[in-house]
């Protein structure tokens, strides 16, 4: 059976009928089928419980990009003009991300993910890279300024990181290459979380991934693997080693 993969929802307004939704963008689900993994959506609900129950069937999480973490979950004041913040999903993610690292879930965190893993790890965020890093290049190329698959800077990997040596699909003949990336974010990662080391930056020096030595699989990345997919075959490692990872792990329940 292939495994089950978790993607969190996020908070959506119907203008039409004027009612809240909960959903995802389909690129995520479709990256993880690409990759043969079963994905399923987790709606985000506010007891602990039903929480508890879909976490236990799941061999896998995708936590996805979407708006800003509230400051107050990494004891900071709000200091800048936040994006779409969502408490309930805040906490939702925060819980998921900090039972990913206790029970070693295998988990591929993405843009808003990346940071929602480093805040459950007890780290901080850059409220707004423009006006805290003014010698930072623009991180935020987003639609409909910037198509979704828009190259906006390169990466550097860290050699022997688990992030090079997935993007590289296990053939270690070669060094870890530079990624062009897309970069829709404008908060950054700052003090980094407790385990977590980072592994990719920007030429600013703006961290782009981070991962758990110690885990199965854990990796954040700060861009969006999922709309790179058409070009950058190498993309599709990262949901691949999520999905091996995950198989490992559902076969040794
Ligand atoms: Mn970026």
């Amino acid at each position: 059976m292939p495994p089950l993969i978790g993607i969190t929802c996020t908070s959506v307004h119907d203008p039409r009928t004027d009612t809240p939704w909960q959903g995802i963008k389909a690129a995520y689900v479709n990256a993880v089928r690409m990759a043969k993994g079963t994905p399923i959506l987790i709606p985000l609900l506010d007891d602990k419980a039903n929480l508890e129950t879909i976490w236990e069937r799941l061999d896998g999480l995708l936590l996805p990009g979407g708006g800003d973490i509230s400051p107050e979950f990494y004891g900071k004041e709000v200091e800048t003009e936040l994006m779409a913040v969502d408490p309930l999903r805040d906490q939702v993610e925060l819980w998921m991300a900090r039972r990913a690292l206790s029970d070693d879930m295998p988990l591929l965190a993405i843009c808003r993910g990346m940071q929602v893993l480093n805040v459950a790890a007890g780290g901080t965020l850059y409220q707004d890279i423009a006006s805290e890093i003014p010698i930072a290049r623009k991180h935020n190329c987003s639609p409909p300024e910037h198509k979704s698959d828009c190259l906006a800077h390169v990466v550097q990997l860290q050699i022997d990181s688990l992030l090079a040596h997935a993007i590289r699909g296990g053939d270690t003949s070669y060094p870890p290459p530079t990624l062009h990336v897309n970069s829709r974010h404008h908060q950054a990662l700052k003090e980094i979380g407790e385990g977590l080391v980072a592994v990719a930056r920007s030429p600013d020096g703006i961290i782009e991934a981070v991962e758990s030595p110690i885990h199965r699989f854990i990796l954040g990345v700060q861009w969006h693997p999922e709309d790179l997919l058409q070009h950058d075959h190498t993309m599709r490692h990262l949901f691949e080693n999520l999905v091996q990872a995950a198989a490992e792990k559902g076969s040794k329940r």
